[in-house]
């Protein structure tokens, strides 16, 4: 079992953090970034394509909700399930940086910001 650690390579490239997610904690995910078998996501591709650690880097746009690939049906059924504001946590990036956002969510074990 791993600990909850401040670390920003456990940052999603959609802003989730992976650190704090129970299936990495457990050893059955090696978390976004390391997890080939999620070829599904087209946030994941895109961001590797770019080159960036995150949307909160997009070129593109500057609020992800522009975009249909961040904004897609999928996530906003599995937000609205979850709770999770994904855009939020991206919003968190802009904000603090990949190093804030790890630690501000190791502090609050938080695998992503709740939607309000
Ligand atoms: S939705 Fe995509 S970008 Fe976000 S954690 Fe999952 S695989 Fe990574
Ligand atoms: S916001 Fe959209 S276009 Fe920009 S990096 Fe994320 S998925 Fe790609």
């Amino acid at each position: 079992m791993r600990e909850v650690t401040a670390d920003p390579e456990s940052v999603a490239y959609c802003g989730l953090y992976c650190g704090a997610c129970k299936a990495f904690l457990i050893e059955k995910c090696p978390g976004c970034h390391k997890n080939e078998k999620a070829s599904w996501c087209k946030i994941r591709i895109c961001c590797i394509e770019k080159k960036i650690p995150s949307c909160a880097a997009c070129d593109e746009f500057q609020n992800p909700v522009d975009c249909k690939k961040f904004n897609n049906i999928i996530s906003r059924i599995f937000g609205f399930i979850f709770r999770s504001d994904r855009a939020a946590c991206i919003a968190q990036i802009k904000s603090i940086g990949l190093d804030g956002h790890a630690n501000a969510m190791a502090a609050q074990k938080l695998h992503s910001i709740k939607r309000r």
